[in-house]
């Protein structure tokens, strides 16, 4: 089967959900995707951030492979020691003093933190405020939380009790405590929304604001935790940032599907058995996978290589900036990095990809840039040499 006959099935039976590019991926290692022509990509958007360690890295593979002959799934009627020994780990890399649940993905996450807060609320307070241009998920009630209209339209009606608020807008945030919300929910740095980074300032009085109201602090950490930005959780960039909730799903367990809420004690016991379930959630295989993850970054010291290599992008970045005047602004945290291109965006993305680098285009403007928590220096030499050629080209 060539890649074009993969595409007239997907035509036929495949919903048309996404807008796809046309080549079809067999296998991949690290950086490195290569389809079913065997033309190679180095892939500096794994999985939308899912693959943070490249792909099928080696401790995840043997892990799976190891547990996927003893035990793949069991409910969650019964204990798991792999998933309490995961739990003990994310509560330990976070110092939340809490405890977590775990489902499937992102807005599975976010869903429990949603309801999380209602409990929290007692039926008296509802209210969950998030930022404009925020990405939240794809269901029902996480286009609601979302901030952008785009993901909502055709959707309506939409889940009630979200209301949105400037990002980085400290008095757009006072304006929303007439609705009396019970949580405030965001991203440290909006990902699908264009790498927008939040202000140290603005997040300490957010926080504040929201202690002193009996307000939930929520962020929203599915693209930018499991050392995305060079600590385990965006929110350890905040000298004295204390979350109520966390969400996280993407990287967690290396490429398999898992989500997962962590909250403080006292919120988490708002939860009573029976109140909220996954029938899949924290299955013995994913935890599996999501140990050898952390144990990868634990053993290879890679949130230090995250801010090395990071570091090192984002100066490259800088010069390509002062050399090509199509490029406004780089910005971002770690290996979690965006470039504001004035224009031709779509042109940019696209000449990449035919030249074999895979980035991600998002806002129509902004190059998303992701690569795994074990990239290499000459692997970004290798980037960003292709990305100068055609930024080159389009002058
Ligand atoms: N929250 C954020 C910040 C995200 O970036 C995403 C996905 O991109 C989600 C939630 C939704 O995650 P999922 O697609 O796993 O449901």
């Amino acid at each position: 089967m060539n890649t074009r006959e993969v595409i007239k099935l997907y035509d036929k039976y495949v919903m048309n959900t996404y807008t796809r590019v046309p080549i079809s991926v067999v296998k991949g290692k690290g950086t490195k995707l290569v389809d079913l022509e065997q033309n190679q990509y180095l892939d500096f958007f794994p999985g939308w951030g899912v693959s943070i360690l490249g792909h099928c890295p080696p401790k995840v593979v043997s892990h799976i492979k190891d547990q996927v002959r003893k035990l793949i799934h069991v409910p969650n009627n019964y204990y798991n020691h792999l998933q309490a020994r995961l739990a003990r780990m994310l509560v330990k890399i976070s110092r939340m003093k809490g405890k977590v649940f775990f489902c499937n993905s992102g807005a599975e996450a976010n869903e429990a933190a949603f309801k999380l807060a209602r409990l929290y609320g007692k039926g008296n307070r509802y209210v969950i405020v998030t930022m404009n241009n925020s990405f939240h998920g794809r269901t029902l009630a996480c286009i609601s939380a979302t901030g952008q209209k785009k993901y909502k339209k055709g959707f309506e009606p939409l889940v009630p009790g979200f209301i949105h608020v400037e990002f980085n807008d400290i008095r757009s945030l006072k304006k929303s405590l007439r609705e009396n919300p019970v949580a405030v929910m965001l991203e440290l740095i909006q990902g699908e929304g264009g790498i927008n980074v939040a202000e140290y300032d603005y997040v300490m009085e957010l926080q504040r604001i929201c202690k002193q109201h009996d307000i939930l602090t929520i962020v929203d950490e599915v693209q930018t935790g499991m050392g995305r930005t060079g600590k385990w959780f965006a929110f350890q960039h905040f000298p004295g940032l204390e979350p109520d909730i966390i969400t996280i799903a993407k990287g967690v367990a290396g490429g398999l599907p898992m989500g997962a809420m962590i909250a403080r004690n006292e919120i988490a016991d708002c939860f009573k058995p029976g109140m909220h379930a996954s029938t899949f959630g924290g299955g013995p295989l994913v935890c599996k996978a999501a140990l050898g993850v952390i144990d990868t970054i634990m053993k290879k010291n890679l949130l230090k290589n995250t801010r090395e290599k990071g570091k090192y992008l984002l100066n490259r970045l800088n010069q390509l900036k002062e050399k090509y005047k199509i490029i406004e602004e780089v910005r971002g945290l770690g290996l979690m990095l965006g470039i504001e291109l004035s224009e031709k965006g779509e042109e940019v993305y696209q000449r990449c990809l035919r030249k074999g680098v895979l980035f991600n285009l998002t806002q129509g403007k902004v190059l998303r840039i992701m690569p795994p928590l074990n990239v290499t220096k000459k692997e970004i030499d290798k980037a960003i040499y292709i990305l100068d050629s055609v930024l080159k080209e389009l002058i």
